[in-house]
């Protein structure tokens, strides 16, 4: 997006996992472990989508193994699911992921000088019901962090890793369709599943990259290269996969109008090319535009790493020489996006759910229900907000034979609501448990982490200054 500079902090990784033995021991255990959930109702978000009443449902080995079945396995966990809702674990389908950094000078064999702990900002994943992200921005360190999750060292979520191809001449780049080829296809051998195009591309080599993609049989999703502005239709090109913010589109043109919306929604449309609308990341940065108290005052600010923390306030892109005129613009791109989803909406373009978290302001898991919320708000219903955050990612990412939807076979991705979304797209953070990786994660222990995560966030904070980051 135009306003987001990818920052170096996103280069790194980390290793670290708390109570690592504990929970290794933990996870071999539960795995062989099954679980029972009485008397749920399930809303199985396929596309009929019926409701389950009363259901019961066994889970064995991280798979849904019944719904219904008259067969109860003995020796089993229940869980009493009375007056509960019962949703397929949530898909954030725009993230970027803390990996550890050095942001002093180098030496060859130095290495990292600074660590984070991956179980904290993987916990937000957890404790906000999302068991899926896909990581846009992807670095060989997030594959470390990603097996760490599925062999049990950290609890956190699936995550699907895209690779960043921009022009102009920092991080991945190709200025050239040659280079755009063999970035590509670098890519695939460093085994990432997508690639994300980026904003400074010439045409040239864009068309290149999605082409090469489509050989190597890898989805493209991505920003709409700011050359093709006045040439949109230029753009869509067969295999360009997904739009990842409607920022991509108001960037395109000067002209906020309901006609220019459904111009754009018709070429995504006839491109087979869909959306995530990402209204959530605009709202939040008129928000900053307009005070830095909106950062201090997120719900989830004491959640995330005071190195962040500080950044975010101290060297914050949307406040520093905000103006009244910068914050009306940012006013006027909320509307249009508004705008855009109704035309993606009435034209059929499929919308899935993301969020940018990890960017200034977005903390992780938690802005999923903002999004969620702001979907809704926009003119969907809350069943298709919640299969842009279900069923619709998980095909896109083509594992809808995995996970996705509630319905025997898949894995056990679970999450379980105190009170029904379908009536209220609110109550999806009305979280009593989540099923993640085999293991079910209770409201109690959830908040229990989240409290230990405040404090260390609270202790450290003073060892961490944005503006010293050279000396860390
Ligand atoms: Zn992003």
């Amino acid at each position: 997006m135009k306003y987001l500079k990818i920052p170096a902090l996103f280069l790194l990784i980390s290793f670290h996992s708390i109570a690592q033995n504990n929970s290794t021991l933990e996870t071999k255990n539960l795995s062989h472990n099954a679980y029972v959930i009485k008397n749920v109702n399930i809303i199985p978000m396929t596309a009929d989508n019926e409701v389950i009443e009363n259901a019961t449902i066994v889970i064995r080995d991280n798979i849904i193994s019944s719904v219904n079945s008259d067969s109860i396995p003995k020796n089993v966990k229940i869980i009493d699911g009375t007056d509960k809702w019962l949703i397929p674990g949530l898909i954030d389908m725009h993230v970027h992921n803390l990996a550890d950094i050095r942001m002093s000078s180098n030496y060859p064999t130095k290495g990292a000088t600074l660590f984070f702990n991956n179980q904290d900002f993987m916990l937000l994943y957890i404790a906000n019901g999302v068991t899926t992200a896909f990581e846009l921005n992807g670095r060989v360190e997030h594959f470390g962090q990603r097996n760490e999750i599925i062999n049990g060292e950290v609890m956190g979520p699936r995550i699907a890793l895209a690779f960043l191809i921009d022009g102009g001449n920092s991080g991945n780049y190709a200025n050239t369709a040659s280079d755009g080829r063999q970035t590509v296809r670098i890519a695939k051998q460093q085994g990432y599943e997508f690639i994300k195009v980026y904003s400074n591309l010439n045409a040239e080599t864009y068309k290149a990259i999605v082409d090469e993609a489509r050989i190597q049989k890898m989805k493209v999703i991505g920003h709409i290269p700011t050359v093709f502005k006045g040439n949109t239709r230029d753009a869509f090109v067969p295999h360009f996969g997904m739009v990842a913010h409607a920022e991509e589109f108001s960037s395109q043109t000067d002209r906020y109008t309901n006609d220019v919306a459904k111009e754009f929604a018709k070429l995504a449309k006839d491109n087979g090319t869909w959306v995530t609308p990402n209204l959530s990341n605009l709202v939040y940065i008129a928000k900053q535009a307009r005070s830095l108290d909106s950062v201090r005052n997120l719900p989830g600010f004491k959640y995330v790493h005071p190195l962040m923390q500080s950044k975010w306030i101290v060297s914050n892109q949307y406040n520093k020489g905000t103006s009244p005129q910068r914050v009306a613009y940012f006013d006027s791109l909320v509307d249009f996006h508004i705008q855009l989803v109704k035309a993606f909406k009435e034209e059929g373009v499929p919308m899935v759910a993301g969020t940018d978290s990890g960017t200034s302001g977005i903390v992780w898991g938690i802005s999923l229900h903002d999004e969620l919320k702001l979907l809704v708000d926009a003119g969907l219903t809350t069943k298709e907000a919640l299969t842009s955050a279900t069923r619709l990612p998980a095909e896109w990412l083509e594992i809808d034979d995995r996970i996705g939807t509630i319905e025997t076979g898949k894995f056990a991705d679970l999450v379980l609501l105190a009170e029904n979304p379908l009536e209220n797209i609110k109550n999806t953070r009305k979280i009593e448990g989540v099923f993640v990786n085999g293991k079910w994660i209770g409201k109690e222990r959830i908040n229990i982490m989240l409290s230990e995560l405040e404090k260390k966030n609270d202790l450290n904070k003073n060892d961490f200054d944005w503006n010293k980051r050279a000396e860390y």
